[in-house]
């Protein structure tokens, strides 16, 4: 089956020269510019569209290996080159949307939706793209490529996804963080699974340059998103979304947004659902940027007409604290095909909105929060309408920053000092008459 399929590497700017995915390859080599994995569309419209939604959907139903996976479930749109025998999968993907009915009422968007890409294996969005990368990196050494190990520089869920996919492929992992401004349950799991941890003095920014010149050196294989095959794995969000909806497109999707990679990613994942008929429109796309690392959303306000890198301030939402992000151009790109726009989220509004969904039941990570204060908004200024249909990628498990929770809740997060919906333990002795007495006061004050 994955022999009538194929799918090769291109450069951006348009240079001719195609290249196997299996060449060692994050840049193109005349001009510089990423690459991007170019599919033959010929082979995959040999299929029309109801016949690959009705494959999609046979597939999931199966409840093995590798189709218990939603990125495996596509592999012929995502990763042809990968055998059977490496694919590298923790049954990644195939995550709920849940519908955000309570909070979606309080905002004025009761069509609102959550795509819960953090309920996956690490407990974050990074697991669609390492599948493919790791799967990748099996295969070129089974295939006799000497690699020594696989590297990233990360703000925390990469290295996490990393050091979990080459564990399991019995590969060596490497991960440069920024010292401190990570937290303990990003920390935690590549040491866990035994990747050698740098804990760098620098920002995101800095860690990128210098494993980007290990890769350059000594040969070790470069996992940060530069590398176009984790896009192909994250592409799979824009499929399931519109699968779940029985191919429905929603008028908008709102994504928070760092490095610019699952922005891009999904705005691919749109242009094959389209051009290989299974979708007849396009969604609209904010990418929201938390406001102390915004460089995307000063380009928007001049139309993006020039682009500045920043240094990234503090953030609560520390996975997108970044100042230079590789994958602008493509991101730009892609907003453009679907009318896009972009947003920024203060602390406190990322605080607050995260907080206020908290509250109807869910448990966002900061960057979720960035997303949903962009919804607020926009359905503020009326551009999401009350009547359309929005989605919210998560991007993250809240588990992994509980850090972030304590902290609003005791009053100590940084820019949201006095937060309107905290909530602390109550200390009690054991006392029956004290804990009724608290227990009546509680019911007394309504909600
Ligand atoms: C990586 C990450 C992002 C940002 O994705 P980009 O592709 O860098 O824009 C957002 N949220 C979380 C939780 C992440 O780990
Ligand atoms: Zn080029």
């Amino acid at each position: 089956m994955t022999k009538t399929y194929s799918a090769q590497f291109r450069c951006i700017a348009g240079c001719t020269p195609r290249f196997a995915l299996s060449d060692v390859l994050y840049r193109c080599p005349s001009c510089g510019d990423l690459l991007e994995v170019e599919h033959d569309m010929k082979a995959l419209s040999g299929l029309d569209g109801s016949a690959w939604k009705r494959l999609f959907a046979e597939r999931a139903g199966q409840m093995r290996s590798p189709y218990n996976s939603g990125v495996w479930r596509k592999r012929e749109w995502v990763a042809p080159h990968v055998r059977d025998e490496n694919v590298v999968s923790l049954a990644e993907g195939a995550t709920p949307l849940l519908h955000a009915g309570r909070y979606g009422q309080e905002i004025g968007v009761e069509d609102l939706w959550i795509k819960q890409c953090g309920l996956s294996h690490t407990g974050s969005f990074k697991d669609l793209g390492m599948t493919v990368l790791v799967s990748t990196v099996k295969q070129l050494v089974a295939d006799g490529s000497k690699i020594p190990a696989i590297a990233c520089a990360s703000t925390g869920d990469t290295s996490a996804a990393l050091s979990a996919y080459a564990a399991a492929a019995g590969l060596r992992s490497a991960v440069i963080l920024p010292r401190g401004k990570i937290t303990t349950a990003q920390l935690v799991q590549p040491l866990a699974n035994g990747a050698l941890v740098l804990a760098v003095d620098t920002d995101f920014d800095g860690c990128m340059q210098l494993v980007a010149e290990l890769a350059e050196r000594d040969g070790v294989y470069l996992a940060n998103s530069m590398n176009s095959l984790r896009l192909e794995g994250q592409k799979t969000v824009a499929i399931e979304i519109v699968e779940q909806f029985g191919y429905q497109v929603p008028d908008w999707i709102v994504i928070p947004g760092g490095n610019l990679g699952n922005v891009s990613a999904l705005s691919a994942g749109f242009a094959m659902l389209s051009e290989l008929g299974l979708i007849d429109k396009l969604p609209r796309l904010c990418l929201a940027q938390a406001q102390q690392a915004n460089p995307l959303y000063r380009s928007y306000l001049k139309n993006f007409e020039s682009f500045e890198a920043i240094t990234a301030g503090d953030t609560a939402a520390s996975a997108i604290r970044i100042g230079n992000p590789v994958s602008r151009d493509k991101a730009i790109r892609g907003l453009r095909k679907h009318q896009g726009v972009v947003e920024e989220a203060s602390e406190s509004e990322l605080a607050e909105a995260a907080a206020r969904a908290d509250r109807s039941g869910f448990f966002c990570c900061p960057h979720t929060g960035v997303a949903l204060a962009a919804v607020e908004k926009l359905a503020r200024r009326g551009e999401i309408g009350k009547d359309q249909r929005a989605v919210v990628i998560s991007t993250a498990s809240g588990l992994k920053f509980s850090e972030f929770k304590t902290q609003y809740h005791d009053g100590l997060l940084p820019g949201s000092e006095s937060p309107k919906l905290a909530n602390v333990p109550i200390q009690l002795p054991r006392e029956y008459s004290k804990v009724r007495e608290t227990v009546i006061r509680f019911l007394d004050a309504g909600d």
